[in-house]
């Protein structure tokens, strides 16, 4: 890229010509980028420029001021775009007209303001009006623009406007706005005048340069509105500078029945089908299409109203998707005939299309396998595509209230709830929740967010809550029009079945469906398209994926995932089941060492019979096996009537368990007596795992099969610690091996989940054979946030901004990160080769997925359906690494 000239900050595009390209996406913002490259690909887009997100942040940072020479060069791009078009802003007789919108580095729908007609004035009015013959038309645009301009530049809320245009048809009589007339229109330019001045006590602005300036200082500062902000933040969108505003000569798709707009795809977003897809409507703008006002008609029709045209943007659509080697999501508008492309981006879609599409374009020869894995499946597609569906044979006709466009598939079953904020209430206090509304706006996305699925009754597949939605891999069913909804009541209705607030509902995002309530959810099949994609990412990836198991249905459903063995298992959840618990209760009750060694002994047979239904679903990959480690009274009764009970089933005296319970109870269970401080004070817990461990491995090892356990030792934070554990551990392993007259190799490492352990990490490993960082004690305790309680306030602190992730779920990598790069380097200069993973919640995030690379990790571990999650994070790790 030519370096960008000091104190340019407005590129111009034309057809056939461009100053910036797509490289220059940070400082054009993605729409500008691409306006640039498609103009100079040749595509028909509409002359314009595109004023710089450094322009954006000067603004924003210098207290609402211009950078110097932005006026300037704004003149000439308006200038440049007259030149082109042949028209001239504010001109009498051929005016040019303007669309000014945002446009960031990372596409953020629907989140960003847009004002269309910018430059219409009572002059140029009556210029377009006879240049185009169409007065109507022109006073259609006049009065959408006094109402865009009032709404996103003053912040007049839409609804003054609306009220304006309601009164106006019930005097006239009429429904449709298409039928008011252009006298009709000419009266509700004044009405909108005077909703103008009423709102902000000002004439509405004549000056047609002063119209643009305002306009683009309202883009800059939507960058930092509430919904904008919010989105980012769910997203996970940080280190951009703010948005490009782009401003274009306007074109026409409502001049008249040889003019349409339309939004459309290059393949079927839900479905990967390599067919046009998408709406477009004649004689409209492009609100129309979104808005979902008017139902658009189906892409294919456009075949027969203007063959021609379709062949054209069929084409386009082909030489868009072989320059950008993605499925393209595509605006268009054809004015008298003449199509032009007004934009063009990556185009959402559903988890099972993003593989489809990206299988079906590396065989169609359009890209290569190493594009697909990098650039056209987002490791969420994947979690999409693994998540239940509902069971169809759980649902009679009687119980489907509707069905509306399958916009975004998976299951979802919640409560019903009508907006945003009761949405995000319910989710905060732990309750599933579908969002049910007539139609999203920006305004909803953290209801959207906070919801299981959501449901609207008007709107098509390109309408916001169907593009989000699908974009988060969220169920959607989207323009359910059987379904009546009463906002004031709280309550829907298909005339049959009324749902009220609170209901529980299903829907299915795959098939369009909404059920009466609770329904069966089953797991999903994958295709061969999958299988397929996932041995292309494989072929990239050189960072390891376990996963976090403790049942051989896991370890079993894990490796068919894909997992490469089993970074944690914690045996403590092989101590429930009756027997089981009362033999672990008896171990803790015990009063004399004899005692609590019969009482291990009773537990050995069960551990060791897991290990070997484990070991044997991992045969041939390694096994991490973890050692007790929550606080013992965790395995004890708390309520009365309980404790006499379990003191029944273990023939003791209910006082005097009573009284056991409560000397174990402890203040801060979660720093207590727990991890390897159990195996300390009773090293003959760690024998008999231990044993259990050995000889499960070394029967195996005899019946033929390949097993190499790692024991690792949990909560060390001092070298003493881990060494006074290492020691039972092997003294253990020696007689397990005279024992049986076999022997087995195993390894011994320790977890990295207390700072201290990070900080003398370097001591730890002269005796560990590897570390495994237990991310979530390790956030726990860099924070000091307890794991248990933090609920209560990380939603607050997302909500002020304190955090911009939970970081539980996203690993915090400017603190906790520094533990974990410190540990790794620490631990690998004392021993060269140091193997180390990572087993916490955060090893199948895909942002964390890639830290964890960055810091040359050798595996990350994760639960068993996020297994083909990490896998794609890592590969898109290493293919985008300078490591
Ligand atoms: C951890 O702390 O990250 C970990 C994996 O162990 P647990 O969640 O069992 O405490
Ligand atoms: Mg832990």
């Amino acid at each position: 890229m030519e370096k960008v000239k000091q104190g340019k900050h407005v590129f111009t595009f034309g057809v056939g010509s461009a100053d910036g390209d797509k490289s220059m996406k940070q400082l054009l913002g993605g729409k500008g980028a691409n306006l640039a490259e498609m103009s100079s690909i040749g595509l028909p887009v509409p002359a314009g420029f595109t004023i710089t997100t450094e322009a954006c942040d000067y603004y924003t940072t210098n207290r609402s001021e211009w950078p110097k020479g932005l006026k300037e060069q704004m003149k000439n791009g308006v200038h440049f775009i007259e030149e082109i078009m042949g028209t001239i802003f504010g001109d009498s007789e051929h005016p040019l007209l303007l669309s000014v919108r945002s446009g960031a580095a990372v596409s953020m729908p629907g989140m960003m303001d847009t004002v269309l007609n910018l430059g219409l004035n009572d002059k140029t009015v009556e210029a377009l009006a006879n240049h185009t013959n169409n007065e109507r038309f022109a006073y259609d645009s006049y009065r959408r623009f006094i109402d865009m301009f009032g709404n996103v530049v003053m912040g007049i809320p839409h609804e003054e406007f609306e009220n304006a245009i309601e009164s106006l048809k019930d005097s006239k009589g009429v429904e449709l706005d298409t039928e008011l007339d252009t006298k009709d229109l000419k009266e509700l330019v004044n009405r909108y005048k005077a909703v103008y001045r009423k709102a902000t006590g000002y004439m509405f602005p004549s000056d047609p340069f002063e119209q643009l300036e305002w306009a683009i200082n309202a883009v800059f500062e939507s960058w930092n509105s509430e919904r904008a902000i919010k989105y980012r933040r769910i997203n996970h969108i940080t280190g951009l500078l703010g948005t490009g505003v782009n401003v274009q000569a306007m074109v026409y798709g409502n001049m008249g029945d040889d003019c349409a707009t339309g939004v459309c795809f290059t393949r079927n977003p839900s479905t990967g089908e390599n067919e046009l897809y998408g709406e477009f409507l004649v004689n409209a703008q492009g609100e129309d299409v979104v808005a979902g006002i008017r139902t658009p008609n189906d892409i294919n029709e456009l075949k027969n109203v203007m063959p021609e045209v379709y062949e054209e943007l069929l084409n386009w659509g082909k030489k868009l998707e072989s320059h950008y080697g993605n499925m393209q999501d595509i605006e268009f508008t054809i004015q008298k005939g003449t199509l032009y492309i007004l934009q063009t981006r990556n185009g959402k879609r559903t988890g099972h299309s993003a593989i489809k599409i990206a299988t079906d374009m590396v065989h169609e020869g359009l890209i290569d396998e190493k594009h697909a894995v990098k650039n056209l499946v987002e490791p969420n597609h994947l979690d999409q595509l693994l998540h239940p569906q509902i069971d169809s044979d759980s649902v009679d006709e009687k119980s489907i209230i509707g069905v509306g466009l399958a916009a975004s598939p998976g299951a979802a079953v919640g409560k019903v709830v009508f907006n945003s904020e009761t949405a995000e209430e319910a989710a905060e206090n732990g309750d599933s929740v579908i969002l049910v509304r007539i139609e999203t706006s920006p305004e909803d996305v953290g209801g959207m967010s906070a919801a299981e699925g959501i449901l609207t009754s008007r709107g098509g597949m390109t309408s916001h809550a169907a593009v989000v939605a699908r974009g988060w891999g969220k169920p959607c069913v989207a323009g359910c029009s059987d379904i009546i909804i009463d906002y004031e009541d709280k309550s829907f209705t298909n005339g049959k079945i009324t749902v009220h607030e609170g209901d529980w509902i299903s829907i299915d995002g795959a098939r369009g469906t909404v059920i009466e309530g609770k329904k069966e959810v089953i797991e999903p099949e994958l295709d061969d398209n999958y299988k397929t994609f996932m041995t292309w990412v494989d072929q990239f990836r050189d960072m390891n994926v376990r996963t976090n198991a403790d049942n051989k249905e896991d370890a079993t459903r894990a490796r068919d995932f894909g997992a490469e063995g089993i970074g944690l298992c914690r045996t403590e959840h092989m101590f429930f089941g009756e027997e089981r618990i009362r033999a672990i209760r008896r171990m803790i009750i015990s009063d004399s060492f004899e005692e609590r060694k019969d009482a291990l002994a009773a537990l050995l047979p069960y551990q060791k019979d897991d290990f070997k239904e484990i070991f044997k679903a991992m045969d041939n990959l390694p096994v991490t096996v973890r050692l007790l480690d929550p606080p013992l009274h965790e395995f004890l009764p708390e309520d009365k009537n309980d404790i006499e009970a379990v003191a029944k089933d273990l023939g003791i005296k209910a006082s005097e368990f009573a009284h056991k319970v409560r000397s174990l109870r402890e203040f801060n269970p979660m720093l207590g007596h727990r991890g390897c401080r159990l195996g300390i004070t009773y090293p003959e817990i760690t024998e008999m795992q231990t044993r259990a461990i050995l000889e499960a491995a070394v029967e195996l090892k005899q019946e033929g099969h390949n097993v190499t356990p790692e024991i690792m030792i949990p909560l060390v934070g001092t070298p003493q610690e881990f060494r006074s554990q290492k020691l039972v551990i092997d003294n253990t392993a020696k007689s397990v091996f005279d024992d049986l007259e076999d022997t087995i190799e195993y390894r011994v490492g320790t977890m990295i989940e207390i700072p201290r352990a990070a900080l003398v990490a370097g001591q730890i490993a002269k005796d560990a054979e590897f570390f495994s960082f237990g991310t979530n004690d390790l956030t726990q305790m860099t924070f000091g946030y307890s794991r248990d309680d933090a609920g209560k306030f990380l939603g607050e602190y997302l909500k002020e901004g304190i955090l911009q992730e939970d970081p539980f779920q996203v690993l915090d990598i400017e603190g906790v990160g520094q533990l974990v790069e410190m540990a790794t380097r620490k631990g690998r200069e004392q021993k060269a080769g140091l193997k180390v993973g990572i087993c916490g919640e955060h090893g199948g995030e895909p942002h964390s997925v890639t830290f964890c690379y960055q810091q040359g990790l050798n595996y990350v571990s994760c639960s068993p359906f996020r297994v083909p999650v990490a896998r794609l994070a890592a590969a898109q790790a290493a293919l985008n690494s300078t490591r």
